[in-house]
């Protein structure tokens, strides 16, 4: 019998009262590795009722003592970081390093959590009307959803739960399905860490699992990242029951690159950026919008370089990964078809290549499109796979047209030497994250990340001091203390509106 991974809830295994799970795969071998629960209804309520009843507790809990949790999360974390590394390429197929990386970029949140008792202080004004102090202070949510998508197991669900659990709220955490167990492994790793028991909870499952929390009266908001058709329902729905909901959707990213640029750096970082984790990145680079004379250049030193890269099993040393599951493999083998047969041109198939991977793994290798147009599915959907095509423009102003005129606004880059075409740039363009001469720019820890248009649904973006403020509701305190001196010490009846004086 398979092992079936189950929820964790209250500090220990959840079994589920239902029987419906799921496979769970290693995409370079396509072995199914492990069953995962599916929730039902009834899981939905253990769990978030072990995240209600730990809340109080742990909302008391001193800001010291939640942050040297939190910091104890952390050293646990640098010493097994490899171990969290080796979970998610056994399910994602992201090659090691590219896993390792994904844990630290993680790591930067929980040490940016570490800072808490500074992020929370709130403000205060002395004698703002006659005898009138002022002070404010923020306080955590409760019981705070976070819904993630496969792609990064880790650091995805780390943009949110370090700033939620540091900030006092308890934490119910829906991972994806196809990727369970690096969620697991993170909830072991917060009971080793101290954390009390239902602080931290794992639901496990599908949209039974993601409408439960959806609609349930005990959870306070939702964090989710995943496609966007998801993501706006995700929003509306949450929203609609009254919670606080920040939904990050899909993306499109393009790079634009100037005639001036330098060509091998923006060739090196299409290739890095397109191609790495198999493009299943949200700010992967999957438009390279070459502008005039550097359009044929740079094809040839991406083409050059694509070819050099090794497709396989990321624990053998490989470039590049499988995809995630079967069907994702044969939906990007679809656009590969499609984009051939609407006329782009082909410089580089990745269809039919052989891996070196054991078994029967989900690849498809680094494919480049050149002369790719705008009405073409490869342009106009995300393809969330190792394709990347190259739109030809003759102006830069056409350039930022195409690119304001696409649904999705996540990340962007701009390469070149003109110093004031970046400036326009970063000005002009509707995206949320802007990289100069950087292809997929990621905001550090203590800024936000988080796109516009149908890449966002809230306001609100990840981590930095938006994440705090979105973890945490404000309150203002205007108090009087009358100086018994004082013969006005009743300050006696009037019914006006107070004003200050
Ligand atoms: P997905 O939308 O299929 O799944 C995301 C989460 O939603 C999972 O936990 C899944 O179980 C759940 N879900 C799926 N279908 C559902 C439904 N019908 N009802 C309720 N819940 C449902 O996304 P994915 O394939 O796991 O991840 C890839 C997508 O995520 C891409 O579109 C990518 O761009 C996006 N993404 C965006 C960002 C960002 O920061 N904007 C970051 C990472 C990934």
């Amino acid at each position: 019998m398979a092992e079936i991974l189950q929820h964790w809830a209250g500090g220990k295994p959840l079994a589920s009262s239902g029987d419906r799970t799921g496979d769970v795969t290693d995409p370079a071998t396509g072995a199914v590795t492990k069953q995962v629960a599916f929730a039902s209804p009834d899981d939905v309520e253990r769990t978030v009722a072990a995240a209600r009843d730990a809340f109080p507790g742990w909302r008391d809990t001193s800001l010291s003592r939640r942050t040297q949790i939190v910091f104890r999360f952390r050293e646990l974390l640098n010493a097994r970081a490899g171990e969290l590394a080796a979970i998610i390429t056994a399910e994602h197929g992201k090659v090691l390093a590219d896993a390792a990386g994904e844990v630290a970029r993680g790591q930067e949140v929980v040490e940016f959590a570490c800072g808490m008792p500074h992020l929370l202080k709130g403000s205060a004004s002395a004698n703002a009307s006659s005898g009138v102090d002022v002070h404010s202070i923020r306080q955590p949510l409760g019981v705070v959803g976070i819904i993630s998508p496969f792609n990064f197991p880790a650091m995805v669900p780390m943009w949110f739960f370090p700033i939620a659990i540091a900030a006092g709220n308890t934490v119910v955490l829906k991972p994806s399905e196809k990727v369970p167990s690096a969620a697991q492994w993170m909830a072991e790793l917060w009971a080793e860490a101290g954390l009390p028991d239902g602080v931290f909870n794992v639901l496990h499952g599908d949209k039974v699992a993601v409408d439960g929390l959806l609609t349930h009266p005990d959870v306070k908001s939702l964090s989710f990242v995943g496609s966007t058709p998801i993501a706006r329902y995700v929003y509306e729905t949450g929203t609609a029951a009254g919670k606080r909901v920040q939904a990050l959707g899909g993306a499109k990213n393009h790079m634009v690159v100037l005639p001036d640029a330098d060509l091998d750096l923006a060739a090196d970082q299409a290739v890095n950026a397109g191609f790495g984790s198999a493009g299943e990145r949200c700010m992967a680079i999957s438009a390279v919008v070459a502008v005039g004379r550097a359009g044929d250049a740079l094809v040839e030193r991406i083409a050059q370089r694509t070819t050099g890269l090794r497709t396989g099993d990321g624990r053998r040393g490989a470039d590049m990964g499988p995809l995630v599951t079967a069907a994702a493999r044969d939906r990007v083998g679809g656009y590969v078809d499609a984009g051939e047969a609407a006329g782009a041109s082909l410089v580089v198939d990745g269809r039919g290549i052989v891996p070196d991977a054991e078994g029967e793994g989900f690849f498809v290798g680094p494919t480049l499109f050149d002369h790719v147009t705008t009405d073409m599915s490869i342009y106009t959907d995300e393809i969330f796979g190792p394709v990347l095509s190259v739109l030809r423009v003759e102006t830069y102003d056409e350039a930022v047209a195409m690119i304001n005129a696409n649904p999705y606004g996540n990340g962007t880059a701009l390469f070149t030497n003109d110093g004031g075409a970046a400036r326009r740039f970063q000005q002009e363009v509707e995206v949320g994250m802007i990289g100069i001469n950087v292809p997929i720019p990621v905001p550090m820890a203590y800024y936000s990340f988080g796109g516009w248009k149908s890449s966002l649904f809230g306001d609100t973006h990840a981590h930095g001091t938006e994440g705090v403020h979105f973890f945490t509701r404000g309150k203002v305190v205007t108090s009087r203390w009358p100086d018994p001196a004082s013969p006005e010490h009743g300050g006696g009846v009037d019914l006006g509106f107070p004003t200050s004086g």
